[in-house]
């Protein structure tokens, strides 16, 4: 196996949440789990043994991802795909540990490849963004790029996703470049990824606490907020009944319809911080 790397500046942090280590069943196929700060999610049956990955979670949890993955799907199940929503830290950080034990292919959008093929680094986050202590502490998060080399593909042009039927990814840029979220029309489960979140993941207080409340994409680092809010209004649109965020408890039926009509209509009051060097 050809030699992948993580950025030289990834390493464990150390946030926390009281979700962490807690997974909950969303749909009978839908589960997500907390590593830490983020979700990763797990579609598909346990019954069929038939599932991907969602994320690959934040730096050194490979082994919990992996013991969570035999708990729910038995002993040495692998996914038959990793799918990134996109290439920050908190979303790839054991995502070649994962692929060494595994063996299996990775899938991104295309504008996310450079940072997931050692070419091109994230902006730097922005601690003077508008929030909290996480805000604050970004500086240590790592942003070099990964490399997975021919281990990533991209993911089909067409708008569907490997070895998940019934699902189609739209591209949702603002936060990442190459930011994807999945969406099943059969019972409009939607996989957001960091479009919008349900924890201001901002403030440390509210991560550990996991207070449920809509919030924009994490604001430390988001890049373009213009994109960011079209991207909030294509979800929107789709109307989801049930949602999975990269951050934040899962949220469904009237408190999601009337939370991201909220957003919508006041992105600019709740999303766009009011200062930040990427505000502008
Ligand atoms: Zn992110
Ligand atoms: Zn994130």
């Amino acid at each position: 196996m050809e030699e992948m790397h993580y950025g030289s500046d990834y390493k464990f942090i150390p946030a926390t949440s009281i979700g962490s280590g807690i997974g909950i069943l969303v749909l009978p196929d839908v589960y997500c789990y907390t590593v830490q700060i983020v979700n990763i999610c797990f579609v598909g049956s346990p019954e069929t043994g038939d599932f991907v990955l969602i994320d690959a979670g934040m730096p050194d949890s490979a082994e919990d991802i992996i013991s969570v993955t035999e708990e729910r799907f038995g002993a040495n199940s692998r996914p038959k795909a990793i799918i990134l929503t996109h290439g920050h830290f908190d979303h790839v950080g054991s995502v070649i540990d994962l692929v060494k034990h595994w063996d299996v292919p990775v899938y991104a959008h295309q504008m996310e490849l450079p940072f997931l093929t050692g070419q091109k680094s994230y902006p730097d986050p922005d601690p003077t963004v508008e929030g909290g202590m996480v805000a604050k502490m970004s500086p240590i998060f790592p942003n070099e790029p990964i490399d997975l080399g021919n281990h990533v593909k991209v993911l089909p042009s067409d708008g569907t996703v490997p070895h998940l039927a019934g699902f189609k990814w739209y591209h949702t840029p603002g936060h990442a470049p190459g930011q994807i979220a999945l969406f099943r029309e059969k019972d409009r489960t939607l996989i957001a990824g960091d479009a919008f979140v349900t924890v201001k993941q901002e403030y440390l207080y509210k991560v550990f606490t996991q207070e449920q409340e809509i919030s924009g994409p994490p604001r430390y680092l988001t890049t373009d907020w213009k994109a960011a809010k079209e991207s909030v209004h294509q979800l929107y649109a789709l109307k989801p009944e049930v949602a999975v965020t990269g951050h934040g408890l899962p949220m469904s039926g009237e408190l999601l319809s009337t939370s991201l009509y909220k957003l919508v209509r006041e992105f600019d009051s709740i999303a766009t911080p009011d200062y930040g060097k990427y505000v502008n």
